[in-house]
């Protein structure tokens, strides 16, 4: 392994030993579960809206450690951006991480650490878990239905 593969995989290890926004966030507005039966992952993500601003954002839940350092790292990374911005970063890092040929880990910041994955298909469904089950707490519609 690499000097820099090294320090990715300890990074990964660090944040999921110590999930960072680990655990439930009073007065969320918006959440989601999401499931990667093929791993046994599993977690829940909550977050508060300021207008269209992450204000606020936590998950908990259980899971291998690329699912669950890549959620910590995902809670750091979208605290304080806002929905669009979070989209385009989701876009970029799944480009990155599913090893599409014109994606750049430029920007990623420490997202960055799980470009290796694209190595491993079976790992990208846990490093994109919690992005995708964002994508749902935000994208689903948060007013009640009306059937008036
Ligand atoms: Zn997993």
């Amino acid at each position: 392994m690499s000097e820099v593969e090294d320090l990715y995989q300890e990074m990964i290890l660090e944040h999921a030993k110590r999930p960072r926004n680990f655990g439930p966030l009073d007065g969320h507005s918006h959440h989601a579960v999401g499931r990667n039966a093929l791993c046994g992952d599993h977690l829940k993500v909550y977050l508060i809206l300021d207008g269209d601003l992450v204000k606020d954002i936590h998950f908990e839940g259980d899971g291998c450690a690329v699912s669950k350092s890549s959620a910590s790292l995902m809670t750091e990374a979208l605290l304080g951006k806002t929905v669009a911005e979070a989209d385009a970063l989701f876009a970029k890092f799944h480009a990155v991480v599913t090893g599409q040929p014109d994606a750049s880990a430029d920007g990623l910041g420490k997202l960055a650490v799980f470009s290796g994955m694209s190595k491993f298909p079976v790992r990208v469904k846990c490093a994109t878990l919690s992005w995708r089950t964002v994508q749902a707490a935000l994208h689903q519609k948060s007013d009640p239905v009306s059937t008036e």
